[in-house]
């Protein structure tokens, strides 16, 4: 028998990863940026983007100003001076031959961000930050799908609209080790794109696009093993598979008595696996050198403090303070700040209502309104209850006016006519009735009528008080108290019950 242990092994992933930013035009052209998946292809060209020889590119001080938000939210130390550089190599989406980026001296370097995991919080360190340029998108036609479209041979179709999107790559520290890991720190990044308002976030259009760099090691090493890349994933769950595809491969190879080679490798989504593009020898050298079209970029102290003074607050930090505030679990916080949008909303209705508990607004935000939005395949965005009248509807029941059923139905109208809702509870009649005389009629009325059900409490079958109190509510259609009807029904039917 076998007795030595097979070795553990831990695998050390560091990713790289694209965000296009949401600014009006392009990096170093005044062109439009559009959503490419729509956009008619080469709708938005100009000489400098598709390349011609004799035009000069601008640098893109938006494009500049939302690198600085995305530095500073990661902490990481922004230079003064860094420098655009030329990466040369050719392909057809890449008219001009070379792609402006930074290479030498990025915008900033040496940030890290906090995430949650499953198993706990996790910080990962980002080795840098800096600012480039979209190559344009490249469409293979092939032999069968030309002769479908009448035409000869197979051929490519280049649209240029994405060509000179701003992009901005950030790429962290090897220090991620699983593939949870790995995912879940992309979606933090993703949630904080996001929250600074530099980012989409919408993966399926292509704006955010992820390369893991992996290697494995024997657990308890501190070498780094041969990596591989794989190249531009745009699904978390692509991410996740892929990394754990090449964790399981690589491991096999070394077990097997192998070698790791470094390589790029794509993943082949329809097989799960991934696919070798290119090894170390084939790697391209992309002479780099500066731009000799652009200045260098200084930031002065003063364009730096007033990105930072108008930075919102980051998720991972609001996500904490929901909790301490406003004694929310850690769930309810989690679904209340995946958004700014909702995070605002939470936070301007629990400043509006008067005497209602953070606790029910969160409440009625992630169960009954998301609920709602849910239900009619709504955004956020698409509706037009804002915190205002959400406070309103709360102090409504707060004060006795409506109860929660009610409650809900005016939420729905809300949502559906965008009326306020103390117009809703008039024009519906939800009025709550509390006067327990007038409950106390109408429970009278329901005994009367269900003598059989109440023999049956009597003779102790108590969970038919719940029937009983349904019909009363009915009765009421449904605008009683629910409290004093409890009362009612239960003095009533000890009474009958002594009596009896
Ligand atoms: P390149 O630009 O050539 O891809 P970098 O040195 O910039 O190389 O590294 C790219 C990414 O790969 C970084 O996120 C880094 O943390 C990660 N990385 C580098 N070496 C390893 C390794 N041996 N194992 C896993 N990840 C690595
Ligand atoms: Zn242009
Ligand atoms: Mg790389």
């Amino acid at each position: 028998m076998n007795t030595t242990p097979s070795p553990a092994y831990e695998a050390v992933i560091g990713l790289e990863i694209h965000a296009e930013l949401l600014t009006r035009s392009k990096m170093f052209c005044s062109c439009p940026v559009l959503d490419v998946t729509e956009a008619a292809p080469n709708s938005a060209v100009c000489p400098v983007c598709a390349g011609m020889p004799g035009t000069l590119p601008v640098i893109n001080a938006r494009a500049v100003d939302f690198a600085l938000r995305v530095a500073l939210a990661l902490d990481c130390e922004v230079k003064q001076t860094s420098i655009f550089a030329r990466k040369n190599y050719f392909y057809p989406d890449l008219p001009k031959g070379y792609q402006i980026s930074q290479y030498e001296q990025p915008l900033a370097r040496n940030g890290r961000l906090t995430f949650r995991t499953d198993r706990g919080e996790r910080t990962v360190r980002i080795r840098r930050v800096h600012l480039e340029e979209d190559t344009g998108k490249s469409t293979h036609i092939s032999p069968a799908e030309s002769d479908e479209a009448g035409e000869n041979d197979a051929h490519s179709l280049i649209d240029l609209n994405r060509a000179g999107i701003p992009l901005l790559e950030i790429v962290t520290e090897p220090d991620l080790h699983t593939p949870e890991e790995v995912g879940a720190y992309a979606r933090a990044l993703r949630q904080l794109l996001q929250y600074l308002g530099v980012n989409t976030g919408d993966m399926q259009k292509g704006v955010l696009r992820i390369e893991p760099n992996i290697s494995v090691r024997l657990s308890g090493s501190t070498e780094l093993g041969t990596r591989t890349e794989v190249k531009n994933l745009n699904s978390f769950r692509a991410l996740e598979r892929a990394v754990a595809y090449e964790i399981e491969r690589q491991i096999g190879v070394i077990q097997a008595g192998g070698k790791i080679s470094q390589e790029t490798v794509g993943w082949d989504e329809a097989e799960q696996v991934t696919v070798m593009q290119r090894g170390k020898e084939e790697a391209h050298d992309y002479r780099y050198f500066p731009e000799p079209d652009l200045p260098p970029l200084v930031i002065n102290p003063e364009w730096l403090e007033t990105v930072r003074n108008a930075l919102p607050e980051i998720p991972f930090r609001r996500f904490k303070r929901f909790q301490s505030e406003y004694g929310l679990t850690e769930y309810d916080a989690e679904v209340l700040t995946a958004s700014r949008e909702v995070a605002d909303l939470f936070e301007k209705t629990v400043a509006l209502a008067k005497n209602v508990e953070p606790k029910v607004v969160a409440n009625w935000i992630t169960g009954e309104y998301f609920g709602l939005l849910n239900q009619r395949g709504a955004a956020l965005s698409d509706s037009e209850i804002g915190a205002q009248s959400l406070a309103k509807l709360l102090e409504l029941i707060e004060a006795g006016t409506i109860n929660q059923a009610s409650a809900r139905r005016v939420l729905t109208g809300m949502f559906e006519t965008g009326r306020a809702p103390q117009d809703l509870v008039d024009e519906y009649g939800l009025r709550q009735v509390s006067d327990s005389e007038v409950i106390g009629a109408w429970v009278r009325e329901v005994l009367a009528e269900s003598q059989d059900k109440v023999d049956e409490i009597a003779a102790g079958k108590t969970a038919l008080t719940n029937w009983l109190f349904g019909q009363v509510m009915r009765r009421a259609g449904g605008k009683a108290d629910p409290k004093v009807v409890q009362e009612q029904l239960g003095s009533q039917l000890q009474d009958i019950i002594k009596k009896g």
